[in-house]
């Protein structure tokens, strides 16, 4: 920031200003994204690693901008920081239970959840109604939040977890090992999958101490009857360290990328017939 001489105002430094308008702009056309539904979602799926079996997909947002694909990364903190993350959540669910109540039985869906969507009172009712009229099943969905969610409000969250829980929906504790990580979050709220981050799964075969945490954090799960998520395996090296450290389900580009909710049966057909 420079003083400017013979006054008390200080200008921003440019870059402020340039990122600060940036968010306003990304803002005004985010809102008119969800307005128009410029948005479509990819699947990416969640491989059980015992069976080989296709488990369930998970919902990830893409934000058609023209011609340009948008990645969640770049827009998600924006809708999340204005507000827009509600409406915007709402649409991400409603495709993603009609989408998944088109496939096999046995086949569920992830879908995130942002903490922001938490603190909104009507949430719980939402994804009973979206529930109700796109007909899928409860114990089809999962929702996959972070652990920035323990830092909304407590009691509230573990209220709507419980409520969530007791619908029959499932729960995943996303990116674990990254943030606010906490032995006592798996002791306080009722969660069915943890899912470890990919920063791990990077490390772990070069960094003994990442590998013996995430040996460590198959064995919490295990003793807390939680089962486990090995997220971004690109390579068969990997596949192999958590096969043996006692991973329950992997998901990454080894198996497959995201893919446009067309190719989801043919993703389906191939895992089966391995
Ligand atoms: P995430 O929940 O951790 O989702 C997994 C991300 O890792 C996805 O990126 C996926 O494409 C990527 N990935 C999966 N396997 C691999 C791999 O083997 N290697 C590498 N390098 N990457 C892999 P994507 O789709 O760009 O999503 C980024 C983040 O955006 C997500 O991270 C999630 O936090 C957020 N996000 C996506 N969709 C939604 C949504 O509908 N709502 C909310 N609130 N957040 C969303
Ligand atoms: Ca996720
Ligand atoms: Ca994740
Ligand atoms: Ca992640």
């Amino acid at each position: 920031a420079k003083e400017v001489p013979g006054s008390h105002f200080v200008l921003y430094d440019s870059t402020l200003a340039y990122e600060a308008e940036q968010r306003m702009m990304m803002e005004k056309d985010l809102r008119l994204a969800i307005e128009e539904q410029q948005f479509f979602l990819e699947y990416q799926p969640i491989v059980h690693l015992e069976t080989g079996r296709v488990k369930g997909f998970e919902a990830l947002v893409r934000w058609q901008r023209g011609d340009l694909v948008v990645r969640p990364d770049m827009f998600i903190p924006v809708a999340e920081k204005s507000g827009l993350i509600v409406p915007l959540g709402k649409w991400v669910l409603a495709e993603a239970c009609r989408h998944a109540s088109l496939w096999p039985a046995d086949v569920g869906v992830s879908v995130n959840v942002a903490g922001e969507q938490f603190k909104d009172v009507g949430f719980v009712a939402m994804v009973e109604r979206t529930l109700a009229e796109t007909g899928l099943n409860a114990r089809r969905l999962t929702i996959e939040f972070t652990e920035s969610l323990f830092s909304v409000d407590v009691d509230v969250v573990r209220g709507s977890l419980s409520r969530l829980r007791a619908l029959g929906v499932k729960l995943a504790l996303d990116d674990f090992g990254t943030g606010f990580s906490s032995i006592s979050h798996l002791r306080c709220f009722p969660l069915d999958t943890l899912k470890i981050d990919r920063s791990f799964t990077e490390s772990m075969l070069t960094d003994e101490r990442e590998a013996e945490l995430v040996g460590v954090i198959m064995k919490l799960s295990q003793a807390f009857d939680i089962s486990t998520t090995v997220e971004g395996v690109e390579t068969e090296s990997q596949l192999e360290f958590i096969r043996k450290a006692g991973a329950g389900d992997v998901q990454g580009f080894l198996f497959s990328r995201p893919v446009p909710v067309d190719q989801v049966p043919s993703v389906i057909a191939e895992t089966r017939n391995r």
